[in-house]
């Protein structure tokens, strides 16, 4: 399939080139596990038994604000921007290793198993009359990488749930990475500049691979609501549980 224009015109020589090879080795190379690299016998499967046995599916009752586990404690996303977040798995063993799949090498075989997940168990309210906006990735990293993971993933989405897609959200400032800044920056309010373009979508429906403090969510949130959106809700494929002595960062 040739490359759209604007995709060729959007990355550098160096991520095209990785686009390209990727997009090959996908059309010559045997099946393999989507989420640990393993050969599968069968084309059809994206999984391996072993992986597919041990996706963490969150399955019990959940907060419908942050996601986690209910009852949630002090909610994370009480004065969140969004008003409802879901998931399907939690960011842990096969389901991590889809994300890592995604995020680092562009695998799309993962992007359509994890919009395939959020599609079959996101609640129908979440979906209805929604436009899908991925969270954006900052250009600088985009270009690098040739792809937009959260792109990709709400593109699946969009195709498996029949909703319409927006691109209307634009990371601005310096690409700051959230993995290792101090905590207290990580959650100052601006630390994640986005900015939409109005007028946005009346209800839209973020879609990101993983769902950490909440905080790019958040700010993604805050720029539609201030370009016209009347409610904002959070699809992720993954949700960062909380543990004790462990803290959530992104
Ligand atoms: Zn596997
Ligand atoms: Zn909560």
């Amino acid at each position: 399939m040739p490359a759209p224009l604007s995709l060729v015109r959007a990355v550098q020589p160096g991520g095209f080139a990785r686009w390209v090879g990727a997009e090959v080795l996908a059309l010559v190379a045997p099946p393999r596990c989507a989420a640990c690299g393993e050969a599968l016998g069968a084309a059809a499967e994206r999984l391996c038994g072993d992986c597919r046995a041990e996706l963490p599916w969150l399955r019990g009752a959940r907060c419908p604000r942050c996601a986690l586990p209910a009852p949630c404690g002090t909610c994370p996303a009480a004065r969140a921007a969004f008003a409802r977040a879901w998931a399907p798995v939690a960011h842990a063993g096969p389901a991590r290793a889809l994300v890592a799949q995604l995020k680092f090498q562009g695998v799309l075989a993962a992007a359509d198993l994890m919009a395939a997940q959020i599609a079959a168990g996101a609640p129908a309210a979440l979906l209805d009359d929604a436009t899908l906006v991925p969270v954006p990735t900052h250009p600088a990293r985009r270009r690098a990488r040739g792809f937009d993971p959260a792109e990709r993933l709400a593109r699946a989405l969009a195709r498996r749930a029949g909703r319409p897609l927006s691109r209307c959200l634009r990371r601005r400032g310096p690409p700051a990475r959230q993995v290792g800044a101090p905590r207290a920056l990580r959650r100052a309010p601006g630390r994640v500049e986005v900015v939409a373009r109005a007028p946005a979508p009346l209800r839209v429906a973020l879609v990101d691979d993983v769902h950490t403090t909440g905080a790019t969510l958040d700010a993604c949130a805050r720029a539609l609501r201030r370009a016209g959106t009347a409610e904002v809700v959070a699809l992720t494929y993954a949700r960062a549980l909380r543990r004790a002595g462990q803290r959530l960062v992104g």
